[in-house]
């Protein structure tokens, strides 16, 4: 896009002018006003000067008495005497002129006006100038008067034909039909304020990172081909009190300029979140929001500035900025599912060369959980790797490597794992797999592979996308806490000992546990009761507790209890089905990677 920046003409510059102005003056200026310099010297000297005939002009003043020699080269001054015999003196010296014009007097009314009103004139000028010009940008609010430090760096991007459009988001459909009435909106005003219905002015649009909110931002101005202004929201917050405030004005103001455009602020939570009033809550920031706040109410609707923000902690934002008549819309961007990844990685493959019978949707469903930004990613490490193999084009084992440097990091080539980390790991990953796989009979992996990996994992299993889940009954949460327990169950069974490798299982199997209490209302003491609610949905999912000290004891309690149930439950499997356990580990162990249908083939024969 062609980014047109206003030129920024620094503080400096303007005083610069005024200080050359001024030594300009003072060169050219002053030397013809004072023509010959003037020396002084004292009365003595003027005496014998005047004994011995060497004087030319003199010219007696009221406060001094200016002399030149007799050349008329030098002009002196001298204080005046109680003097009685310097007028029979001087006669002797041939003078007779005392008022001779030695010096044309400038007239104290001309060299005031020289020497200072005219320096000051030319500073008000010059500021004059500035100021004027600030608040043409500023849009003349008071404080816009400081200097240019509330310039704001909204960027302008000029609508151009390399523009983002709707067929460059893959998926995501839902929140392209939304945003599809924007578009219609903005290209045909009339048709809505026919009926008096009224744009929303402001849309939020939510969802984890890298799904590519930014990305249908650009491409409703795109489709709409109108100018598409971007800020992020920690640019407004800067660290000057009142900063932020004159930015939003500044970014207003060029957006009603610009009208019909786009407004796009990204991660609006950093100005829009909760004023709780804390102490040492950030006032810039509050001062900011309210500002946004103002402007949001000042701009009649139907004006054509359309205003998207994107968020991942919508739950963050102030309600003042959400009600109705602000950001009164809210799109969902959800992470993608099978179809919406294929549909991703084929946009993404198009930029590269790639041989004709990928199969796509392989991928897709191999790289479950994948945001748009991490597909992306994946095409391109694929790209790399063809490269780095000297190939001319991208292959179904690129794309499919590429998926685990990913998400779990490059393999460590030379990390070195002793014999018997190899093997407890072995059993490690195949434990989860077995109990998951006893429990659904079905395949519970596309593949395990050992090879550590840069992001510190020892093994990595790529697990079975089981298509689009949305509800997930009682028993299947504790079959998958009992998964997450087989690791470890298996690491106990097998090698007698356990290890540090199943933190990271522990960690999952405890939330999904205390979620089965706190949120879902899956334990008999409690039963529906809200004891959590969720902080940080597109981000991680924290929840923050809403009970009592007893009562978070008494869920302390139950979530050891079941997990301890299920990871008896895990080690039950795991006993009646050693021998499988041992062969498929040893199997592991020797090939360092498994795939699924291996797995269920050894798991299925009988020997
Ligand atoms: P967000 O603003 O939601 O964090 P972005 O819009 O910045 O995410 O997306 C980051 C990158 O991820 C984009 O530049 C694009 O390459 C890729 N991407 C994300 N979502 C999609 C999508 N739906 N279709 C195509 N590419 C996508
Ligand atoms: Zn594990």
């Amino acid at each position: 896009m062609n980014e047109v920046k206003k030129p920024k003409k620094p503080l400096i510059f303007y005083y610069g002018i005024a200080l050359l102005a001024v030594l300009l003056f003072n060169l050219i200026a002053m030397p013809w006003i004072a023509e010959r310099q003037i020396k002084e010297v004292g009365y003595g000297q003027f005496m014998t000067m005047t004994e011995e005939g060497n004087i030319g002009q003199v010219q007696v003043q009221s406060n001094r008495i200016l002399f030149t020699d007799k050349e008329g080269k030098q002009v002196y001054q001298t204080g005046i005497m109680e003097d009685p015999g310097l007028v029979e003196r001087l006669h002797k010296a041939g003078i007779t002129d005392f008022s001779g014009q030695i010096i044309k007097e400038t007239s104290p009314f001309l060299s005031i006006l020289l020497t200072w009103v005219l320096p000051i004139v030319l500073f008000i000028a010059v500021g004059q100038l500035m100021t004027r010009q600030l608040m043409k940008k500023a849009g003349g609010g008071p404080d816009s008067m400081t200097f240019n430090l509330g310039k704001s760096n909204a960027k302008v991007y000029v609508k151009s034909a390399s523009g983002i459009k709707f067929t460059d988001v893959a998926g995501e459909d839902e929140a392209k039909e939304n945003l599809a009435e924007i578009v219609d909106y903005l290209h045909n005003p009339g048709k809505y304020s026919e009926i008096g219905a009224s744009m929303p002015k402001g849309i939020l649009l939510v969802g984890p990172p890298g799904t590519g909110k930014t990305m249908l931002a650009k491409a409703v101005a795109g489709e709409a081909d109108v100018p598409f202004f971007s800020i992020s929201g920690s640019e407004f917050v800067e660290m000057f009190v009142g900063m932020g405030a004159s930015k939003v004005r500044d970014l207003f103001r060029q957006a009603k300029e610009k009208a019909p455009c786009i407004v796009f602020i990204d991660e609006i939570d950093a100005i829009g979140g909760k004023r709780d009033g804390r102490m040492g809550s950030n006032d810039e920031r509050e001062q900011t929001l309210n500002q946004l706040l103002t402007e949001m109410d000042g701009f009649e609707g139907n004006n054509g500035v359309i205003i998207l923000a994107a968020t991942n902690r919508p739950e963050t934002l102030d309600p003042a900025l959400t009600r109705p008549g602000r950001f009164d819309r809210r799109v969902p961007v959800e992470l993608p599912d099978l179809k919406g990844r294929e549909a991703i990685l084929k946009v993404h493959a198009k930029k590269i060369k790639i041989v004709a019978n990928v199969d796509f949707e392989h991928i897709a469903r191999m790289a479950s959980g994948a945001s748009g930004a991490e597909l992306a990613n994946i095409v391109n490490e694929a790209a790399l790797r063809a490269v780095r193999d000297g190939r001319k084009e991208v292959s179904q084992a690129d794309l499919e490597e590429s998926i685990e440097v990913v998400i779990a990091g490059y393999q460590r080539k030379n990390a070195i794992m002793t014999d018997k980390e190899k093997m407890t790991v072995s059993y490690h990953e195949i434990g989860h797999a077995l109990v998951a796989a006893k429990q659904t009979n079905s395949a519970p992996v596309q593949k395990i592979t050992i090879v550590p990996r840069t992001s510190g994992a020892l093994g990595y299993t790529l697990q079975v996308d089981e298509g689009n889940r949305y509800l997930l009954s009682k028993e299947e949460i504790e079959n998958r806490i009992a998964t997450y327990t087989g690791g470890r169950a298996a690491e106990e069974i097998a090698v007698g000992t356990v290890t540090t490798g199943a933190s990271n299982d522990i960690e999952q199997a405890t939330k999904l546990a205390r979620a089965m209490i706190t949120r879902y209302g899956m334990s008999e003491d409690f039963g529906m009761v809200a004891l959590e609610t969720v902080t940080n949905q597109y981000l991680g999912g924290d929840a923050s507790l809403s009970c009592s000290a007893q009562t978070a004891s008494e869920v302390d309690r139950q979530v050891v209890e079941i997990i301890k149930k299920q990871y008896e439950k895990a080690k039950s499997i795991l006993t009646q089905n050693k021998d499988k356990l041992d062969e498929l580990a040893q199997y592991l162990y020797k090939n360092e990677t498994i795939t699924g249908e291996e797995f269920m083939k050894i798991l299925n024969s009988d020997a």
